[in-house]
């Protein structure tokens, strides 16, 4: 290993480029090269803020966007360059927060200190191998490889989980929405399976783009559609966490009612309920912690699809608009169980279905099915071969529940012997493994800043201090 430590980080979308632009900005006591490996065409998009033909928004208000704690308003100030009049409560392009991440990096760059070195890269890596000195070899598919002292890999959301007997719609299904552009049809009738933010994303796609001469079924098992963001402050939810955490640790239904309670309360007291999602999303690392498994698995079953939605919110333009179009029967929202499709003339696919709490299956004949059921965190199934290659290397293991990999401090992987890897560090939504609360940029900032300046400390001493 050369004098020179080497950082390489795996992905440049949100979080690895929030890992890069903080370890430019950081103090490096040696020589550094930072080097950032993305597949995408362009650096600091990822899925969320790529650029796409339909002006997608961003579904927290630029006021609560910022890459930067420090600066709560950067963001908004950023912004401003391009939209004059946009305040901190405006829900503005994700395209335009993909430029934003950009220009942070960029601004990291230029005020790096001389010995450290950035190298940004295009590649696909495919698997990363123990070296045989201390760090990593990232191997990526062109066969270039990357000698490092220590990884991070920032690899997002993984697809979709593939729906039970979809093998056989052909192009009459799209498996990840996110994958590429997707155009839609005026006169055509879709199925979007799932209710959430990505079904609410592509109706308000699929309607603008036909001039809402379209037809829209969307189904989840509950039919939940999330609710609109408000312009709350956090000043009436005020609570000792101490309550809440004990309520944890007895059962994932004392924490349910302990939250109620709270929000109730807070609305008693002139509050808005959101409050207390804020209050519970800042705690939620400790919370998942303390509670017992077969408790975790608990509120995994019944409470999550009403944590998700009312903690994953709409713009209330998005909200009001999917309102018009339910109201003219151009979005049907069902709750039941999908029990098979069938590809018929056409071509057309015949959807079964159950509606909840009903035992008599009904049928729909619709031209497409879009698979917005989100990010399947199960990563045995995953098909991805860096993910594959670290599974079978016993360097990262999954998470039990289904909720994404093994970390330990600052995002170490934990390998199959169950020990933290002392130079291999995940960021990213699959953190949730541990931590719970680990989608939202406001969350994952935090994870990225914390991991970079874990790694610009002086290896050694620094570093055992940092984790005791
Ligand atoms: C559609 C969508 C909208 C969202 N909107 C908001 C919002 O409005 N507000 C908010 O707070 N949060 C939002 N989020 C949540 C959050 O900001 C994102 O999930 C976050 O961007 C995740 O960052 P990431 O870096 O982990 O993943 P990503 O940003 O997806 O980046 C992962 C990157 O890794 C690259 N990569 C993966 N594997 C490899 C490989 N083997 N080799 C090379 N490169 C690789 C990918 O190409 C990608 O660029 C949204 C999420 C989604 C999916």
């Amino acid at each position: 290993m050369s004098a020179q430590r080497t950082i390489v980080i795996v992905g440049a979308g949100f979080s690895g480029t929030l890992v890069a632009a903080n370890l430019l900005k950081a103090q490096h006591w040696s020589a550094t090269q930072v080097v950032l490996i993305e597949r995408a065409a362009k650096i600091a998009r990822g899925t969320a803020y790529a650029e796409r033909s339909y002006p997608y928004l961003l579904n927290v208000p630029a006021g609560r966007m910022s890459a930067d704690p420090n600066s709560p308003l950067d963001f908004l100030n950023f912004a401003q360059h391009r939209i004059p009049d946009a305040t901190a409560e405006d829900f503005l392009p994700r395209e335009l927060y993909g430029q934003y991440l950009e220009a942070t990096l960029l601004d990291a760059e230029v005020s790096a200190a001389t010995h450290v070195e950035f190298k940004r890269v295009k590649g696909v890596v495919c698997g990363i191998e123990p070296a045989e000195q201390a760090g990593y070899r990232v191997v990526l598919a062109d066969g270039r490889q990357f000698d490092a002292d220590d990884v991070v890999l920032a690899l997002g959301n993984p697809g979709p989980a593939d729906l039970p007997g979809t093998d056989k719609l052909g192009d009459q299904y799209i498996s990840n929405p996110w994958a590429g552009p997707q155009t839609f049809t005026a006169g055509e009738t879709v199925l979007l399976v799932g209710t959430g933010l990505t079904m609410a994303d592509f109706a308000m796609a699929a309607s603008a783009e036909t001039k809402d001469q379209i037809t829209i079924h969307a189904m989840s098992r509950h039919g939940l559609i999330p609710p609109s963001q408000t312009q709350f402050s956090q000043n009436t939810c005020k609570v000792d966490s101490g309550s809440i955490l004990r309520a944890a640790s007895f059962s994932a239904l004392t924490l349910l009612r302990s939250v109620r309670e709270l929000a109730d309360d807070t609305e008693r007291r002139g509050g808005d309920w959101r409050e207390t999602i804020t209050f519970i999303r800042n705690i939620a690392p400790q919370l998942w912690q303390r509670l017992p498994a077969r408790e975790k698995r608990r509120l995994l079953r019944h409470i999550r699809p009403y944590w998700d939605i009312h903690r994953h919110r709409l713009p209330s333009q998005t909200l009001a608009r999917m309102n018009h179009l339910r109201r003219h029967q151009k979005l049907n929202v069902h709750a039941g169980r999908l029990l098979e499709f069938e590809l018929v003339a056409g071509p057309k696919v015949r959807v079964t279905w159950r509606p909840r709490g009903s035992d008599q299956p009904q049928a729909m004949l619709v031209d497409r099915v879009v698979n917005c059921t989100g990010p399947d965190y199960n990563i045995r199934r995953s098909k991805d071969p860096l993910m594959h290659s670290l599974l079978s290397r016993g360097l990262a293991v999954p998470d039990p529940l289904g909720l994404g990999i093994r970390t330990g401090a600052y995002g170490a992987l934990i390998n199959a012997q169950g020990q933290a890897a002392r130079n291999l560090f995940y960021v990213g939504p699959m953190l949730r493994a541990d931590h719970w609360e680990a989608t939202a940029a406001q969350e994952l900032r935090g994870y990225a800043e914390r991991l970079a300046s874990y790694l610009s400390a002086p290896v050694g001493r620094m570093r055992a201090v940092a984790s005791a």
